[in-house]
């Protein structure tokens, strides 16, 4: 099977300008197991495009002045876990803590996570809370898309043929982040709901993301803007009574089946309780820095 290396964004854009078949292939740590299990085929003449000499796919930098942290898509788990992106984004680099082993997390990509469009990303799931946009590249140039549009389907993204996941940019924003996750065991687990909360006290605006409860990741966002409208910023508290409506209105936004690992019921029940610890937990870690 032919491999290309390209070293540079305009290498790669050149190759899937000219190369019809190609599939990307960034830490292998999806790509090798669909091949492994099947569900991903390469034909004879498909061309496997290694992106990890890509250099500017794992550069990271933080722009102060239009308030963005800017991800190559490349970068792994585990420079997630580390300074500026645990200061700035800290609910990504929970999640990035949830995935997998040590190696896994050495290997894999936030890039990938994206492109795998799996409901369960736990690197998806805080995306979208943080209101992240991906920048697609391709010869034709490059086009933003919310994280939240990213994914249609299980497995289904938006990118065309030729088109790669160049970065994410993420918003800077003060407040309070946080991730959470249920899974049948303590570690190496792909989750049975996952609930990610971003409270920023610049718009008084609160989105919480909920994963493994729909075919993608899901907005939920009646229960995003009920909980905005209704937490009292300047003392960060909302009364018990509102915060039991944005359970509600979480658990009425989830679309969970049964499968192997949980039941429809138990993962509504799941993303309530995780997103009312969440909120309780972001509102009283405000309230000591009033
Ligand atoms: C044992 C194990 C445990 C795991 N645990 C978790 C977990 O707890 N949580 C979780 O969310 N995931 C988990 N995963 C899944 C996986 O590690 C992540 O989804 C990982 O981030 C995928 O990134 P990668 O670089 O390995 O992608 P690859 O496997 O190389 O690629 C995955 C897909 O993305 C495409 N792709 C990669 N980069 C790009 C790009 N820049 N532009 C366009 N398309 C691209 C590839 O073509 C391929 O279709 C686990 C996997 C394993 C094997």
């Amino acid at each position: 099977m032919p491999v290309a290396h390209p070293r540079s964004i305009g290498e790669l854009t050149e190759l899937l300008d000219e190369e019809s078949h190609t599939v990307l292939l960034a830490g292998g740590t999806d790509f090798m197991v669909g091949l492994n299990h099947g569900s991903t085929r390469l034909a004879p003449d498909d061309l496997i495009v290694d992106l990890r000499l890509v250099a500017e796919l794992s550069t990271v930098e933080v722009d102060y002045q239009q308030q963005v942290l800017r991800l190559g898509a490349g970068v792994r788990w585990d420079d997630l876990l580390t300074a500026p992106i645990a200061e700035i984004a800290p609910c990504l680099s929970q999640a990035a803590r949830t995935v997998g082993s040590h190696q896994i997390r050495t290997a894999g990509t936030i890039g990938g996570n994206l492109a795998t469009a799996s409901p369960a990303g736990d690197g998806v799931c805080a995306l979208v809370a943080l209101d992240a946009t991906l920048v697609l590249t391709s010869s034709r140039g490059q086009r933003t898309v919310a994280v939240s549009e990213f994914a249609i389907a299980p497995k289904k993204n938006v990118l065309e043929r030729d088109e790669f996941i160049e970065r994410v940019d993420i918003p800077i924003t003060e407040g309070w982040q946080g991730y959470s996750k249920i899974g049948t065991r303590n570690a190496m687990v792909i989750s049975v709901a996952g609930v990610a909360v971003v409270l920023s006290s610049e718009s008084n605006t609160c989105r919480i993301a909920l994963g493994s409860v729909g075919p993608t990741v899901i907005l939920s966002t009646e229960a995003s803007q009920f909980a905005g409208t209704t937490i009292n910023w300047e003392i960060a508290s909302i009364t018990s009574a509102d915060l039991e409506t944005v359970v509600e209105m979480t658990r009425a936004s989830a679309t969970p089946i049964d499968d192997h690992r949980s039941t429809a019921a138990y993962r509504k029940h799941a993303v309530g309780v995780l997103t009312k610890r969440l909120i309780e937990q972001g509102l009283t870690t405000l309230r000591k820095s009033l």
